[in-house]
């Protein structure tokens, strides 16, 4: 018999909500699957078996007696280690918060549980959500599926690995420059990051606050828009969060597009993409051709800052965020300390890892007095600069199509010495963040080595139906989603 698993999230849902299969029983393969696959995927940090298998056993006694369950049916979802969940531990990777146990649960979490989610364990990450590869996990690497070589990807990688290895259908993520996206593309899963202000941020440890957003992974786009549609709404919990209806995404999905207009951008096909991954992604252009889009020429000339943009406003807010790191407050405190100020330097410094120092570093240099202005606040002005060229755009077109990062998986150890070309792996996600727009990661095909290449797609702020449309067009014509990686395959 196949496993259940090797079927797409949408699929998964309906046969539990005809009950043609019980929570229980796909909580079971799911656990099972883990405990065969993920001593070498380790995209886990920690799977609660008894209490999974207690909530899908409740959400099935509940949809025995009659009660409606919520779209999620009873789905097994794993989550990033960085979203709190009350009495549950929350690392974000960290030997900072090794310890930690969340004493509430993030509005996400709350919503999840609300729409029928059995959530069955925490993902591996980047260190507070820094990184691109993983390898900044102060516990684990995660390998990518299709290649247990290489990487997943990053800071979601355990999230983008659990969903591409048939361990979970969905996970949640969270993405800052590009952390639900990238992993996404090289592990061939849907990954979306919302609009800014479309999810509450409540209950989710803060990198960089102004660009922050949790977002669905799934193994199809219908999937991701269930779980969008579970998570998304206003909370006043988080002020950022915007009070404004959130749709149906999945009513709509499957209505095409008459007369799609998509943007290409000569800045996505310049120096530095992979030839093969340049391949793939024309070859998805085509197929938007032949569906009726029209694809239309559009500039962003100002996105070739956003890398450096990024790395001013990214640290800076996070050097502010994680000041309260310092082993009083939260965190690890260190056993040797004499004066107070050698506690926090002590704390610190024996429980973040390299890559939050760099960042913590470069942050308090580009706030400090003498280079606020020059650094900081330039930084603040072209990323105003970076949505003015969406806007721009999104007044000629309904979405950007383009690549997704510029390499496919590269192999584990092949870029943590190289900072530089670490951070060049999220040059086309970036400027969403910046921006504040939603984009979408979908599966486009392998490349010739075999390794899965995205799709990325992007909308003006709050056009999540728009792009799930297209996202879900482009899905139905071609089935990419539908290839799962050769160790998953049962
Ligand atoms: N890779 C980027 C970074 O290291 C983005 C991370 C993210 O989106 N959380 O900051």
């Amino acid at each position: 018999m196949s496993s259940l698993l090797n079927l797409p999230a949408a699929e998964l849902v309906t046969r539990l909500a005809a009950g043609d299969v019980t929570s229980a029983a796909l909580t079971e393969e799911c656990l099972a699957a883990i405990s065969q696959r993920d001593s070498s995927v380790r995209a886990f940090l920690n799977v609660d078996v008894e209490r999974s298998l207690a909530q899908a056993r409740s959400i099935d006694a509940r949809r025995a007696a009659g009660e409606s369950i919520g779209i999620l049916q009873g789905l097994p979802i794993a989550v990033k280690d960085l979203i709190c969940e009350e009495g549950v531990s929350c690392t974000c990777a960290s030997r900072m918060l090794e310890n930690y146990i969340s004493p509430y649960s993030a509005h996400v979490i709350e919503r999840l549980r609300a729409a029928g989610a059995v959530l069955v364990g925490r993902a591996n990450m980047d260190e507070f959500a820094m990184g691109s590869s993983g390898e900044n996990s102060a516990f684990q690497v995660t390998a990518n599926p299709w290649d247990l070589e290489r990487t997943p990807g990053g800071s979601s990688s355990g999230s983008a690995a659990a969903v591409a290895g048939r361990l979970t259908p969905m996970s949640l993520g969270s993405d800052t420059g590009g952390s639900i996206r990238q992993p996404a593309s090289l592990c061939g899963v849907v990954g979306l990051k919302p609009t800014y202000g479309r999810v509450s941020r409540y209950g989710l440890v803060a990198f960089a606050s102004s660009l922050d957003q949790i977002g669905p992974f799934a193994s199809d786009v219908h999937g991701a828009a269930l779980l969008l549609e579970a998570m998304a709404g206003h909370d006043p919990r988080d002020s950022t969060s915007v009070d404004r209806p959130v749709p149906s995404y999945t009513n709509s999905l499957n209505e095409p597009l008459k007369g799609l207009r998509i943007g290409v951008a000569r800045e996505h096909f310049a120096e530095g993409l992979d030839d093969e991954v340049a391949e793939v992604v024309r070859r998805a252009l085509d197929v938007y051709r032949s569906l009726g889009a029209e694809l239309i020429d559009i500039e962003l000339p100002h996105s070739k800052y956003a890398v450096a943009v990024y790395y001013l406003i990214a640290p800076s807010e996070a050097s502010s965020n994680l000041a309260r790191y310092e082993g009083i407050h939260y965190g690890h405190r260190t056993e040797k300390a004499g004066s107070l100020a050698d506690l926090y330097a002590r704390s610190r410094g024996e429980a973040f890892g390299t890559e939050v120092k760099r960042r913590i570093m470069l942050g308090v240099y580009a706030l400090s007095s003498g280079y606020y202005d020059q650094y900081y606040v330039k930084a603040l002005k072209v990323r105003r600069l970076i949505r003015n060229d969406f806007d721009a755009a999104f007044a000629k077109v309904d979405v950007i199509a383009g690549p997704v990062t510029p390499s496919t998986a590269f192999k584990l150890g092949e870029r943590t010495s190289d900072p530089m070309a670490m951070y060049l792996s999220d040059i086309y996600t970036i400027p969403a963040n910046l921006a504040g727009i939603p984009g979408i990661s979908i599966p486009a095909g392998l490349s010739p080595s075999g390794l899965p290449v995205g799709l990325q797609l992007q909308a003006a702020p709050f056009a999540e139906e728009t792009l799930l449309r297209a996202a879900r067009m482009f899905e139905a014509a071609t089935d990419h989603h539908r290839l799962i990686p050769p160790m998953a395959r049962s």
